[in-house]
């Protein structure tokens, strides 16, 4: 049972940490979608819940509206530490109104999601300037997706919704991510996506301390045979599995002419025209 309070904030708006963004909007604390690996379980702290991730939401209401001086032409990210297409924001429509208003500022809009509700915005997509929305997909293997991101949308649903926004001329790009070690199918991946996909990401699982036990809990019950090559990636720190990654997948690219960037490995590479 998910706990949902209302949050005043002063704004919606974040200064953005991330290369290419100048700013981020989170519409929401906290996200149902319960993934094994989620880097944004930190913000429990901040936000005083004792419940555990994923058990609890806040909908953040602001009265001010944002400023079209301030955002005219900015690229805004929705979101890094929430799915701004929760199941929740079918009812709260939060991420929908902030949509309305960046389109007034003409801001370029960057979604990330992991959710087949991204659609039900597919119109006010059309009206902006400059939209990108991105799903991440850790496995082309649904029965992957159920154990490790329980409350996202289905592998099927996420490859519709990017045919459905292709074929409406919004631009799209996958971030194979997080590569999960010898489980991650980023080959089927990429032949289930590619018909419908502007650009892709890869990057790895990349855990802080905080959460290794977890995903080593994880890999430990549904995939003991994997646990020694964690063991030796994770607890002892060895990159030359990265490394031999990020060879083969830069190969696979640029043979099938596909567009790249590789966030992981010695250097961050880049494939594709
Ligand atoms: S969708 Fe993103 S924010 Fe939500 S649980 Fe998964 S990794 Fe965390």
């Amino acid at each position: 049972m998910i706990s949902i309070a209302t949050i005043p904030v002063k704004t919606y708006l974040s200064k953005s940490k991330i290369p290419g963004f100048d700013y981020v909007i989170n519409p929401y604390v906290g996200c149902p979608h319960k993934c094994v690996y989620c880097y944004a379980e930190y913000m429990r702290k901040f936000s005083g819940h004792a419940e555990a991730w994923g058990d609890f939401l806040d909908v953040k209401t602001c009265p001010v509206p944002l400023r079209p001086a301030k955002l005219f032409r900015t690229r805004v990210m929705l979101s890094s530490v929430t799915d701004p297409y929760n199941p929740y924001e079918k009812q709260y429509e939060l991420t929908r109104n902030l949509l309305k208003q960046l389109i007034f500022c003409q801001a370029r809009v960057y979604i990330l999601t992991k959710s087949a509700l991204v659609l039900r915005d597919l119109d006010l997509f059309t009206q902006m300037q400059h939209c990108e929305v991105a799903f991440s997909f850790s496995s082309a293997d649904d029965a992957f997706r159920r154990l490790a991101e329980s409350g996202a949308s289905s592998v099927e649903e996420k490859v519709h919704a990017l045919k459905t926004l292709h074929e409406a001329g919004i631009q799209t790009a996958v971030m194979v991510a997080p590569l999960f070690p010898e489980i991650s199918d980023w080959r089927a991946i990429l032949d289930l996506t590619h018909p419908y996909v502007t650009r892709y990401g890869f990057d790895s699982l990349n855990m802080r301390p905080a959460y290794q036990r977890k995903v080593m809990a994880f890999i430990g019950q549904h995939f003991p045979q994997f646990l020694p090559l964690y063991s030796d990636i994770y607890l002892k720190e060895k990159t030359d599995y990265w490394q031999a990654l990020s060879a083969q997948i830069t190969d696979y690219c640029t043979q099938a002419n596909i567009p790249a960037e590789i966030y992981f490995g010695s250097s961050r590479s880049y494939s594709g025209d």
